[in-house]
């Protein structure tokens, strides 16, 4: 599968070097794309910038219309677009058709969305002024992307942008770009016109430096790492530019000894274990209140026992690979660090290394304390520490002692330890009794190092406008 970069509706990049995609559940090639620089990324850049007047001069009917189509050609493609989104990210295929579907969901809202961009009247203090405020698209939107979702981390961006009115330049990750080159294609054919969505792979350092110093890109939107948000942070001083970030996270996952235990473990699987936890919300700690400890562990052991782990192209396999090496090896010194600092293996703690492919099993620990790597840093891999804890304070302390501030989860049945947990809590996303909070028409973002701004709900289509105020004399 030899892909191009698509610049004002032309696929280019034939001429360029390659960059070889791999499958990680086999090392082997899937296919390859251009290796494109800040050369291609300029021409994607005034493509977007010549097509904005017209695009942002369109009815917002006009614009849902095209995202409707957009919408439909994605779901009538689902199993397509799942099955390469397996063979170059390595989730399950079942799970890859899920991602498919919530990621036509948010062009779905935000289509919809696009229609409720309302301005505000302002009652004036002069009898003889109105005061009004409009909101207008800010203009050019550069989209930086993860390989962990491989698809709904760009329609979570491209879906709000267009229906704004910006035009856009996507940069997907290097480990997923066939996914995104897919999305793009399915934008062509749903018509809509050349140069409001463009799309670049190649050397991020690059196309990022284009991104943050082209004074014609007016907001660049990010999900990726902490590490790489606060370079985007520092690059964006010079031209003061609008920026979005969806960064790390280190969840916590609260066990109250009150809570139904069949719902906290069904919570705390599907938080640790989907995309085998490869994702920025996924429960990275757990703490359980000393009176239900030992009660919870075993019905967790008992249910991540079932779990599968294999390649994602074959049925019932629950958990696919890790996406390369430094992934594999970063579980792999978390899980020694916590062993040798006194944690005990329930399940797992030994993975396994094969032709370029990683596997790491589903991994429960238990006696974990808090200064052990795995309790501070990102593991983004299936291992769920687990640490006892005595009061609700104490799990709030604990819970919050983190520069992250992603997604916590909290079980209980009784309201008011809920409800004083919830509000204790410095992150932008709870779910309590719930293990998979994310939907498009909810906000989705992070409070201290996890990020600025929210994307999804209401809020995800503010990111891509600029509020004017006017004030008319009459
Ligand atoms: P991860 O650890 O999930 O790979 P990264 O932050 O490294 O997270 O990557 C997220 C996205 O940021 C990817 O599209 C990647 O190519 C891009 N990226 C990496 N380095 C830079 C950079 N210096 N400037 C801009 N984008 C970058």
């Amino acid at each position: 599968m030899d892909k191009l970069i698509y610049i004002n509706g032309e696929w280019v990049g034939a001429d360029l070097a390659k960059i070889v995609v791999r499958n990680p559940a086999t090392g082997e090639a899937v296919g390859t794309v251009p290796r494109a620089g800040a050369e291609e990324t300029r021409r994607a850049i005034e493509a977007a910038h010549e097509a904005f007047p017209s695009w942002s001069r369109l009815t917002a009917y006009e614009r849902s219309a095209y995202l409707e189509r957009f919408h439909d050609l994605i779901v009538d493609s689902a199993d397509e677009i799942a099955r390469v989104l397996t063979l170059e990210m390595g989730k399950p295929l079942k799970e890859a058709l899920g991602e498919v579907m919530y990621a036509a969901s948010f062009v779905k809202w935000f289509a919809e969305e696009g229609k409720r961009v309302y301005a505000r009247g302002i009652p004036s203090h002069k009898a003889e002024t109105r005061m009004l405020a409009i909101k207008q698209p800010v203009g050019v939107v550069a989209a930086i992307t993860p390989w962990n979702f491989p698809a709904a981390m760009i329609t979570r961006k491209l879906g709000p942008a267009l229906a704004a009115g910006c035009t856009i330049i996507i940069k997907p990750a290097k480990q997923t770009p066939l996914t995104a080159i897919m999305l793009a294609e399915l934008a062509e054919k749903a018509g809509i016109p050349k140069g409001v969505v463009n799309l670049v792979t190649g050397n991020a350092a690059e196309i990022g430096n284009e991104f943050m110093t082209n004074p014609m890109v007016r907001k660049v939107t990010f999900t990726g790492s902490t590490e790489i948000g606060k370079e985007l942070i520092r690059q964006s001083a010079d031209h003061v530019k609008n920026l979005s970030l969806e960064l790390g996270g280190h969840a916590p996952i609260i066990v109250l000894d009150d809570a139904d235990l069949e719902k906290a473990v069904r919570g705390a699987v599907a938080s640790k274990f989907r995309n085998g936890g490869q994702t920025c919300i996924c429960g990275n700690r757990i703490y359980v209140q000393e009176k239900v400890y030992d009660a919870f562990i075993a019905k967790f052991a008992e249910a991540v026992r079932k779990l599968k782990v294999g390649n994602g192209m074959d049925p019932g396999v629950d958990i696919g690979p890790i996406i390369d090496r430094d992934g594999y090896e970063k579980i792999d010194a978390h899980v020694k660090d916590a062993v040798r600092l006194g944690a005990s293996c329930v399940l797992g703690g030994e993975g396994r290394a094969e032709n370029g492919a990683y596997f790491y099993p589903p991994t429960i620990l238990k006696d974990v304390r808090p200064g052990m790597l795995i309790m501070r840093e990102e593991t983004f891999g299936p291992v769920a520490p687990v640490q006892k804890f005595s009061a609700d304070e104490e799990a709030a302390r604990y819970a919050n002692d983190t520069p992250y501030g992603l997604a916590a989860y909290v079980f209980t049945e009784n309201y008011s330890r809920g409800i004083k947990l919830v509000e204790a809590l410095d992150f932008g996303i709870i779910g309590w009794n719930d293990g998979l909070p994310s939907a498009a028409q909810a906000p989705f973002g992070g409070m201290k190092q996890s990020g600025i701004g929210r994307e999804g709900g209401i809020e995800g289509i503010d990111a891509f406008l600029e509020v004017k105020y006017v004030s008319v004399g009459l």
